[in-house]
């Protein structure tokens, strides 16, 4: 039979075309909403994803200002950047492509840039005021800047009609970005949430358990047929490049026969990640009006 695919893409193209009529609403209203992104080295996969959200802007009539810094740049600099892009009335937001060169303390970065222009969501005030709403309708009225992987992740399920209330969703991984806030934004919405990690003690028997199994884990194929429930929602969130090229956490082939829904890799995960941002960078700019 095989699982219904939830396209990411297309999720992304139905938002990114509800998104440029919101712009051009802001332009005629005189504001044209700037994200500013800093990209530091040249570290191939960064480039492709700092290239690809600079692309998304243009398509969108979105402002975009791109910093590329050489490899050696020392945290003053990149700080004095952050200060200057915080007071510069045309944008909106400001992303520093992670991970960061050593010498540069990535707390102290997230840290500096103005919780206004945090389109990421990755600032201790715009993280604590994620965890302490409890209700994902209220975090939506408050305006706040929801991570765009998790965002993206609760928009694949709203608009391919999959109940979340009530349901067991188990998520592995536990980082800061992914694993820990797509559980908050689960618990949100009504979900039961069990939250795995590499000292979780029989994960296949935890995983067998989920209608939603959120997979956030960074090894290829991971997640194997004998732990998915039949029927359930599988979310693959990996991106891992193989010999084969790019693939997910999930196996695939095997799972899409278990499960009742599946995200591709790519084509998933990945297209709503840029379009949240996108979405962060219009809702900042809209604050201009107030
Ligand atoms: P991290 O490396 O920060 O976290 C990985 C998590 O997986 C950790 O919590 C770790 O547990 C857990 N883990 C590792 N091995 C096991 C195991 N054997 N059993 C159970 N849990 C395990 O990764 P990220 O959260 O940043 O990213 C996860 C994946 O998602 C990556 O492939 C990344 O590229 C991708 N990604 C994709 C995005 C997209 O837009 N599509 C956006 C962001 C990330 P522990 O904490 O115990 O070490």
């Amino acid at each position: 039979m095989g699982a219904k695919i939830l396209s990411g893409s297309e999720i992304a193209k139905e938002i990114r075309e509800e998104l440029k009529k919101e712009v051009e609403d802001l332009k005629n209203k005189g504001v044209i909403p700037g994200l500013a992104t800093i990209l530091i080295g040249s570290d191939p996969a960064s480039q492709v994803y700092v290239g690809q959200k600079t692309k998304t802007c243009h398509n969108l009539g979105i402002f975009s200002d791109q910093y590329t810094l050489p490899a050696e740049t020392n945290e003053e600099e990149l700080l004095s950047l952050i200060n200057k892009l915080n007071n510069d009335p045309k944008i909106d937001g400001i992303l520093t492509q992670l991970p960061l060169p050593k010498q540069i303390n990535e707390l102290k970065v997230l840290n500096v840039i103005s919780p206004e222009k945090d389109v990421d969501g990755f600032h201790p005030i715009n993280v604590g005021k994620f965890f302490t709403v409890k209700d994902f309708n209220e975090m939506m009225e408050k305006n706040l800047f929801l991570p765009c992987t998790p965002h993206g992740i609760i928009e694949i399920l709203k608009r391919s009609n999959l109940e979340i209330s009530g349901k067991e969703a188990v998520v592995v991984g536990r980082s800061n970005i992914v694993g820990k806030p797509i559980a908050m934004l689960l618990l949100a919405n009504n979900a039961t949430v069990t939250v795995c990690h590499s000292k979780t003690s029989d994960l296949p028997a935890v995983c067998r358990r989920a209608d939603i199994l959120i997979a956030a884990i960074g090894k290829a194929k991971f997640v194997t047929a004998d732990m998915v429930k039949e029927g359930s929602c599988v979310i693959d969130v990996g991106v891992n490049r193989t010999k084969d090229g790019l693939v997910g956490d999930v196996d695939f082939e095997k799972v899409t026969e278990v499960a009742g829904s599946i995200t591709p890799v790519p084509g998933g995960v990945g297209p709503m990640t840029i379009t949240m941002l996108m979405v962060n960078v219009v809702k900042s700019a809209k604050k201009r009006l107030i």
